[in-house]
């Protein structure tokens, strides 16, 4: 496995605060890989009305808070996992 990969800014998204988005720019540290999984750099991206979306509704939306939001991006592959193949 490769060494850890450093923490990044990030908008946040926590549970929502009478009833609007509960965002914050913060440090996050990705965790280890895991087999078939790989880590990009993000480089740029922007937070839509998706994001806010997923901001603003419970766990069945995007996963569980806190969530990273930012989903249309320009990235740098950073890590692959041995068992990941790139065609
Ligand atoms: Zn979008």
């Amino acid at each position: 496995m490769a060494s850890q990969p450093p923490s990044a800014r990030a908008i946040v998204a926590h549970e929502p605060k009478d009833g609007k988005p509960n965002l914050a720019m913060e440090n996050v540290v990705p965790r280890d890989l895991q087999a078939d999984e790989l880590l990009v750099k993000v480089v740029a991206t922007g937070v839509c009305h998706t994001d806010l979306v997923f901001a603003l509704y419970p766990e069945e939306l995007g996963g569980p808070f806190p969530k990273v939001l930012g989903h249309e991006g320009w990235s740098r592959l950073r890590l692959l996992y041995t068992g990941v193949f790139l065609n």
